[in-house]
């Protein structure tokens, strides 16, 4: 096939762009419904944000701290029952094959939470942990005489990658690698009509007929470029996330400082070979923008060391992840109550917000498509047989070089 050769074209009812969480369970999402979806990725699955999150399936509790229920913690309430749910194969997407990291986290602070677990809403979802049963990293830190405790939230932590690995091999035929300059939305008469794609090797594909749903994160900004009646506008948020490799114990925690929101948020992986990583996030992470790397994972280190000083922090190596969170614009600049979907016309954009609410988007999508008129099964699946398959990304402590 020659350079720019057009192969053929197809029919769909829904085209998706970006192969994160947002794209691929809204592909799992609509093909369970009877759509024909197919789903275009131009660096590999998991490339943006996604691999790079903590994978904490929210269920709004660091949002209630204060005290009140905001908006965001309201609408993140059901999503843990949700993952759980797919998890254990009771709905869809079936994701029996990826794994739960923990089915809890723990929260601890120096100050009593009273208002906090006095919320009807969410009793049964937080429990303290009695004195005699704290484990083991917290005990040490708190010692006898702490006034506030540990905390144990009922919102579990998913291994992101074998996620995305299980929605991707249940829908490997509708998955197509493409060129990120090559995507253009076909217009006829100011209408967008279908999207057309690119491969590596100039081999052209349309894809017609189609409701096109940008769920390329931070890449939605360039692709609603090309929105006939203009884009929805977006945010950046950076973060400097810190990867700390070596002995570590298992850890899901969250520590508050003296503000309502978490100051450093602790997850725990494995490496490729298998070696602990602690992947650390909070406040931390948003005020290491301002740092350099060293003196980024030195603070991380620091703040650790008080944590949890029977930890031994000294030996492990550390290095750091900039990476920004991309969202739909909030008037304030914040981060939005719940996921951003804007329409326009036969293109819509998305911004999830949080990966916990992956399945909440999936459902809003399907309503918009519904009330536009669109029903599933108006055409069969395409063949996308012979176009190239996007590869899973791998995570940010196997791809990070910058050890100190
Ligand atoms: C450090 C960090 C930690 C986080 N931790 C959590 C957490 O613990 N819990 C939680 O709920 N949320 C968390 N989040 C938020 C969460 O990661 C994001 O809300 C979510 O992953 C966004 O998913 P997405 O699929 O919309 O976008 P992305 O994950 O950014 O995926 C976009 C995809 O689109 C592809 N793409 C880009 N341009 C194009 C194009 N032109 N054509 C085709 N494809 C394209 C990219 O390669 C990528 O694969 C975290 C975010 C960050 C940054």
């Amino acid at each position: 096939m020659g350079a720019n050769a057009l192969i053929e074209d197809i029919r769909a009812d829904v085209v998706i762009l970006g192969g994160g969480i947002t794209g691929l369970w809204l592909l799992a999402h609509l093909r369970a419904r009877g759509y024909a979806a197919v789903l275009c990725e131009a660096r590999a699955l998991g490339a943006g944000q996604t691999l790079c999150s903590q994978g904490i399936i929210h269920g709004g509790l660091k949002y209630a701290l204060g005290g009140a229920l905001s908006e965001a913690s309201r609408a993140l309430t059901h999503m843990p029952a949700r993952w759980r749910d797919c998890l254990e194969g009771a709905r869809t997407p079936d994701l029996r094959g990826a794994r739960l990291l923990s089915a809890h986290q723990y929260l601890v602070s120096g100050w009593r939470l009273a208002g906090f677990l006095a919320s009807r809403m969410l009793q049964g979802r937080v429990n303290r942990v009695d004195s005699g049963q704290v484990p083991e990293p917290f005990a040490a830190a708190l010692g006898p005489s702490a006034r506030g405790g540990v905390y144990q939230l009922d919102e579990p932590v998913v291994d992101v990658r074998s996620v995305l690995a299980a929605l991707g091999h249940a829908h490997a035929d509708a998955l197509l690698a493409v060129d990120a300059d090559g995507t253009r939305l076909l217009q006829d008469a100011g209408d967008v009509t279908g999207l057309e794609v690119r491969d590596r090797e100039g081999r052209r594909l349309r894809i017609l007929g189609g409701h096109v749903v940008l769920c390329a994160g931070a890449g939605n900004e360039g692709l609603g470029r090309m929105i006939p009646s203009g884009a929805a506008p977006m945010q950046r948020r950076p973060l400097c996330m810190v990867m700390l490799r070596g002995a570590l114990p298992e850890l899901y925690a969250h520590w508050l400082g003296t503000g309502a929101a978490p100051r450093v948020t602790v997850t725990s992986h494995r490496d490729a070979r298998g070696t602990p990583v602690w992947y650390v996030g909070g406040e931390l992470a948003e005020s290491g923008v301002a740092r350099e790397p060293e003196a980024q994972v030195r603070r991380a280190r620091e703040e650790l060391s008080r944590l949890v000083p029977g930890v031994d922090l000294a030996s492990c190596a550390g290095a750091v992840l900039s990476v920004d969170r991309a969202e739909g614009r909030h008037a304030s600049g914040q981060r939005p109550d719940g996921p951003v979907l804007a329409r326009a016309g036969a293109v819509t954009q998305v911004w999830p917000t949080k990966l916990a609410f992956a399945p909440l988007v999936a459902e809003q999508v399907e309503a918009r498509l519904s009330l536009g008129g669109m029903r599933p099964g108006r055409c069969p699946m395409p063949s996308t047989q012979g176009w190239p398959r996007p590869a899973l990304a791998p995570l940010p402590w196997d791809e990070a070089r910058a050890w100190c």
